[in-house]
C-alpha cells in the first residue's frame, strides 16, 4: 500500500475490518509514553506484569469496562490470549455440561466458524441457517425453537464480514447466551444481566491484537472442569486475575487508554451509539438513495452500524471503486475475500469526517461510473 494524500497528513481514513483504526489521541499518549511511562522511567512493555505500575493499569482496565458497560456484581472480566478463535473452543470446552448440546445461531461466516469448531469438542445444532439466503438477515426471536436442556446458545452480535448486526440480543429464556461481540464490542450499552458469557477480541472496536476481553457470569465459571489444560479454564484465569501467566501487557495498556477516551472524549457508550448511529446513518442513506448503483448486502432491519457492505454493478466497478477510493486516502475498502463487494468498517475510532469523505467519494464516483 501507497497512499500519500495530498494535504500532507500521513494518516489515511482506514477503513479496514481489522486489525482496525485506533482513536488518534490514543496513539499519541501511547507514542509519549512509550519510552518512559510518566513516574515509572520504563516503557510499559518493560515492566513486571506483577509491578504496583501495571497492576494499577490492568485494575483501571477492568474497571472502565465494569463502568462503562454497567456490569453487575457476579460477573467477572478476563483479559486473555489467542483471539476470537481461542474462544470458539474455550466456550465449548468449559460450559458444554452433561448431554446438553450447544445451540448456534448461524448467521454468517464467524458464528458458523464458532459452530464448526464447537462441533469438534461436542454436539452442537444450528437452531437457525441464514447460509441459503447469502446470510443476509438475522433472525426474529419468535424463530428461535431453542431446547431447554441445551449447554448454551451462542450468537455473533455482529457479523463482521457480511455486516449484519443485532438490534437487539435474542431471547435465550434461562438457556445462558453466549456472545460473540469481537467487532461490537463497547459500541453502544447493552444489558449484560441477559448474557452468560461474552466475548470480543480487542483488534476491531477496542484495542490492538493481542488481547480478549471475556464478560463471564460468575456460577458459569463452575462449569470449568479441573481436568482442562490450566490457560483453557476460565476457573484459572479468574482466580488467578487474568495474571495466570504474562498477560500481554501492552494491549491491555491500550485498551485502557481506548475506554479511558470512550470515558473523557466520546461521552461513554450512549454517546459513542448515538455517534455510530449518525455514521453509519450517513452510508445507508446514500445505498438508499442509489439502489440502481450501489446493492446494499443486509436486510434494512439487520444492517450493522460497523461494517457497511454492498456491491456495485460489476466486480470491475467494484476494483475500480477500490483503487480510486485509496488514491483519495480511504483504504481498505475492498469486501472479505470470501464475500467480494465493498466493505466499510467504520468502528468507534472511524471519525465521522471520514465517513463524510467516503459518503462524498461515493456519490462522485456514482455520478462518473453511469
Ligand atoms: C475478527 C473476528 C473473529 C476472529 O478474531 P481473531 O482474534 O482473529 O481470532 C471472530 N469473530 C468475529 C465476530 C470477528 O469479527
Amino acid at each position: 500500500m501507497n497512499v500519500t494524500p495530498a494535504d500532507g497528513n500521513p494518516r489515511v481514513y482506514n477503513f479496514s475490518s481489522g486489525p482496525a483504526a485506533l482513536p488518534l489521541p490514543v496513539l499519541e499518549q501511547a507514542r509519549d509514553e512509550l519510552l518512559s511511562l510518566p513516574g515509572c522511567g520504563a516503557s510499559v512493555m518493560e515492566i513486571s506484569h506483577r509491578s504496583d505500575t501495571f497492576l494499577r493499569i490492568i485494575e483501571s482496565a477492568r474497571n472502565r469496562i465494569r463502568h462503562l458497560l454497567e456490569i453487575p456484581d457476579g460477573y467477572t472480566v478476563l483479559f486473555l490470549q489467542g483471539g476470537a478463535r481461542l474462544q470458539f473452543s474455550m466456550v465449548p470446552m468449559n460450559l458444554m455440561h452433561g448431554e446438553g448440546r450447544s445451540e448456534f445461531i448461524v448467521t454468517g461466516h464467524w458464528s458458523k466458524a464458532a459452530m464448526h469448531e464447537a462441533g469438534t469438542l461436542g454436539p452442537v445444532h444450528a437452531v437457525w441457517d441464514g447460509e441459503e439466503d447469502g446470510f443476509n438477515q438475522l433472525p426474529e426471536t419468535g424463530q428461535l425453537s431453542l431446547d431447554p436442556s441445551a449447554s448454551y446458545v451462542h450468537f455473533t452480535s455482529n457479523e463482521t464480514i457480511q455486516g449484519l448486526q443485532y438490534r437487539q440480543e435474542p431471547d435465550s429464556g434461562d438457556i445462558p447466551l453466549v456472545c460473540d461481540a469481537s467487532s461490537d464490542f463497547l459500541s453502544r450499552p447493552i444489558d449484560v444481566s441477559r448474557y452468560g458469557l461474552i466475548f470480543a477480541c480487542a483488534q476491531k472496536n477496542a484495542g490492538p491484537a493481542g488481547v480478549t476481553v471475556v464478560v463471564i457470569r460468575d456460577d458459569l465459571l463452575e462449569r470449568s472442569s479441573g481436568s482442562l489444560p490450566a490457560y483453557l479454564s476460565y476457573q484459572v484465569h479468574a482466580t488467578h486475575n487474568s495474571s495466570f501467566n504474562t498477560p500481554p501487557t501492552f494491549a491491555i495498556y491500550l485498551l485502557d487508554l481506548v475506554c479511558k477516551w470512550l470515558e473523557d472524549e466520546m461521552g461513554g457508550l450512549g454517546g459513542m451509539a448515538k455517534i455510530n448511529q449518525e455514521k453509519a446513518g450517513l452510508l445507508y442513506e446514500l445505498l438508499d438513495n442509489n439502489e440502481d448503483f450501489y446493492l446494499a448486502h443486509a436486510r434494512t432491519v439487520d444492517r450493522s452500524l460497523m461494517n457497511v457492505t454492498f456491491r456495485l454493478p460489476s466486480e470491475t466497478l467494484e476494483k475500480d471503486f477500490v483503487e480510486q477510493a485509496e488514491k483519495n486516502g480511504l483504504t481498505n475498502l475492498a469486501g472479505h475475500r470470501s464475500v467480494g463487494g465493498i466493505r466499510a468498517s467504520i468502528y468507534n475510532a472511524m471519525p465521522t469526517s471520514g465517513v463524510e469523505a467516503l459518503r462524498d467519494f461515493m456519490e462522485q464516483f456514482r455520478g462518473g461510473g453511469r
